[in-house]
């Protein structure tokens, strides 16, 4: 070897120790995503466009978690107010050892007032370093067989009866449909459905309906419309009123709304039959865990949704699908510009990736 190769061979083993120590040395990025939607969504809380959600990358010995929160207008929160929440961990987190992220997430949680889709953020891309780490898919690690991953629903929003027959027909793959209502033209939606379609549909009311009487009335209407339950018929604040309306109707009643978190379970055990988990609402994989956990135990039914989001948050919720009765994991299925590639849905089932961690790969 000349003095020519010799230093020619020392620099190159030097770039590739300096980008091997880039690699491994912990690294932290969230930035707030734009994701479009194929349709202008409306439910009867807001319409729109496209929905910016918060990613974090989580990055140590050459391994990177991703994660994503979807914030929730509705719990007063934004991409911009996530961002800033996962901003104001960044030291806690790089100098954590993530294997030990109960104990980091537990110090998150209390450190961080309500923000829950930016926490969430932070344990999908936390469970997905570890589970990578570990060699394992997420559903592994919490003992689960992904046969057992259920079909989910389609969501279609609400919309002029022209335009609701046509998504009901676009979404033909899908065996059973999520329709949502709650304003002044339920019946016209639902019949709009019914008009091109048999398939067993779900019905969510987003707190639609303010008067006891009438949520009876509909609920009873829309069980003879093949309706297999309904999904939070009043507002959350009126569990008393919705307790009344349950002794009245046959169809089950599922919380999403009134049933943010773990300890929600005891509020709304008595007047709903199940309960709609999502990672945004609890602050992550752990915490729906430990809401399906319990509101199995309670006999309730459960159920794992999500927000307009793209394949990462949908993903991490689909690793814990095959413990719960329905899913409604469509989030990405909304939007034009997912750009990681997870779950896929095939024939209306979720079908888990087997590689390790949530198992994303990048868009092409
Ligand atoms: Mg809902």
């Amino acid at each position: 070897m000349n003095r020519r190769t010799f230093f020619q061979g020392a620099a190159a083993g030097m770039a590739v120790r300096n980008a091997a120590r880039a690699a491994a040395s912990p690294g932290l990025d969230a930035k707030i995503v734009r994701l479009n939607l194929l349709h202008t969504w409306t439910t009867t809380m807001s319409a729109s466009q496209y929905r910016d959600t918060l990613y974090v990358a989580f990055s140590r010995d050459g391994i990177t978690g991703h994660g994503e929160g979807a914030p929730i207008v509705r719990y007063k929160e934004d991409a911009e107010s996530a961002r800033k929440a996962v901003e104001s961990v960044r030291e806690l987190l790089l100098s954590s050892n993530p294997m030990r992220f109960s104990k980091t997430l537990a110090e998150v949680f209390q450190r961080i007032p309500g923000e829950w889709a930016g926490k969430a953020s932070i344990d999908i891309a936390l469970m997905d370093w570890v589970t990578q780490r570990l060699g394992i898919p997420l559903y592994e690690y919490f003992g689960l067989d992904p046969a057992d991953a259920p079909v989910t629903t389609f969501s279609i929003g609400i919309d002029t009866p022209e335009i609701t027959k046509q998504k009901t027909l676009e979404a033909a793959d899908y065996p059973i449909l999520k329709v949502k209502v709650g304003l002044s033209t339920d019946e016209p939606t639902i019949e709009a459905v019914r008009s091109v379609t048999k398939k067993p549909l779900r019905v969510d009311a987003n707190e639609g309906w303010t008067d006891k009487e009438e949520a009876v009335r509909k609920i009873n209407w829309l069980e003879t419309q093949g309706v297999e339950f309904i999904e939070q018929p009043m507002p959350a604040a009126m569990i008393e009123e919705t307790r009344w309306v349950r002794s009245r109707v046959h169809l089950p009643i599922i919380a999403d709304e009134a049933c943010e978190r773990p300890a929600d379970i005891v509020k709304v055990k008595d007047a709903y039959d199940g309960v709609n988990i999502k990672l945004d609402k609890c602050g992550g994989v752990l915490q729906a865990f430990r809401v399906i956990q319990m509101a199995k135990a309670l006999g309730m039914r459960t159920m794992l949704g999500c927000m307009v989001s793209s394949s990462v948050s949908v993903t991490a919720a689909a690793h814990l699908s095959p413990l719960v009765d329905y899913a409604d994991l469509d989030g990405n299925l909304l939007i034009s510009n997912d750009p990681y590639r997870g779950v896929r849905v095939v024939k209306g089932k979720l079908t888990l990736p087997d590689k390790p961690g949530l198992g994303l790969t990048a868009a092409a």
